[in-house]
């Protein structure tokens, strides 16, 4: 198994249930049971200081939560989550980059103010002087003016409202970014020019990347490694270019099946069984069998465990290697 030394994030057997039951009186009147979503299942990885860990899969695999048990806006419901130690001997400093830079800033506040907040919050600086030309130089960082610091969030494109997230994002000067879907809500070319942004920050200020995603194009080229998520369990982790050039499980081949290919537009792809299943009521043993066209009745039985098949290759399938 590969070893990592200088974690920045472990993450290790940890759960995530909601009680999605009706209300008590309600259950009561009309005999309802509770109901609860296991939206995480014993999740497991760690992400080494410096480089960008990725989770990929469809709407509900449970892979925004695992962002928000990171950041703490969830308690988790098993499991452990530990970090490893910040710039001078500190506690790691985490901040979360939105799919909506829209909705994520106030409306309200000029953007100076905005990117301002967290420095003056944590007195990073010493002044008002200070601050202000730490949002000054926030801003350029990113690729705006200076001057932007005294407009209002809705003076700027969706891409430029990204930027404006990331230098608030940086303002705490943090050592781990979650980025939750960052450039889902933007048009393509943008899109390009944000992941372009984050890669060259990453490379100048030492930063580490979880990056989440329902798009493995997109992760491609930021990720030094890929974990695929379906129904709440990780079914392949892999460092990049291994799960790109040998996919071991079903699903991930499946997603990989699913990237446009300019080269090769007529290509064969291999056929989507239908929509993931619903939580709430998750197929017994392997939760792929009713998409997987190799599903045997072994399958049906035991949830296959997340095996170690190469060096850091792993895959939760009962058929891959
Ligand atoms: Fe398909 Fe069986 Fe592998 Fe699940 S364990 S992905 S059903 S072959």
């Amino acid at each position: 198994m590969m070893q990592i030394n200088d974690p920045i994030l472990t993450v290790d057997r940890v759960s995530k249930r909601f009680d999605v039951s009706a209300p008590w009186l309600n259950r009561v009147l009309e005999g309802k049971p509770r109901l609860l979503v296991n939206a995480v299942n014993e999740v497991s990885f760690t992400i080494a200081r410096g480089s960008c860990f990725s989770i990929v899969g469809e709407s509900g695999c449970g892979k925004s939560t695992v962002a928000r048990l990171v950041t703490g806006l969830y308690a988790t419901s098993g499991g452990d989550i530990r970090f490893g130690r910040g710039a001078e001997g500190r506690p790691v400093r985490v901040q979360m980059i939105f799919q909506d830079p829209h909705s994520s800033l106030n409306p309200r506040w000029r953007i100076g103010d905005i990117i301002a907040e967290p420095i003056r919050e944590m007195k990073l600086r010493r002044n008002e002087a200070e601050t202000n030309s730490r949002v000054e130089e926030l801003l350029q960082t990113v690729g705006l003016a200076a001057d932007d610091a005294r407009k209002f969030p809705h003076e700027f494109s969706g891409g430029q409202r990204q930027r404006i997230s990331i230098a608030r994002a940086l303002a705490c000067e943090p050592e781990l970014l979650v980025c939750d879907e960052p450039t889902s809500a933007l048009d393509v070319s943008v899109q390009a020019q944000i992941l372009n942004l984050m890669r060259r920050l990453q490379q100048e200020l030492g930063l580490t990347y979880l990056f989440i995603s329902h798009d493995l194009s997109v992760v491609r080229h930021m990720s030094d490694m890929i974990a695929v998520m379906y129904l709440g369990r990780i079914v392949e982790m892999a460092p990049v270019e291994s799960l790109f050039n040998q996919p071991l499980h079903p699903y991930s081949q499946l997603l990989l099946n699913t990237i446009p290919d300019i080269h090769a537009p007529k290509r064969a792809r291999c056929v989507d069984n239908g929509e993931p299943p619903s939580p709430l009521n998750p197929p017994s043993g392997c939760a792929f069998h009713p998409r997987c066209a190799l599903a045997t009745d072994a399958c049906r039985e035991a949830v296959p465990p997340l095996r170690d098949l190469s060096d850091g290759h792993k895959a939760a399938c009962l058929l891959a290697g």
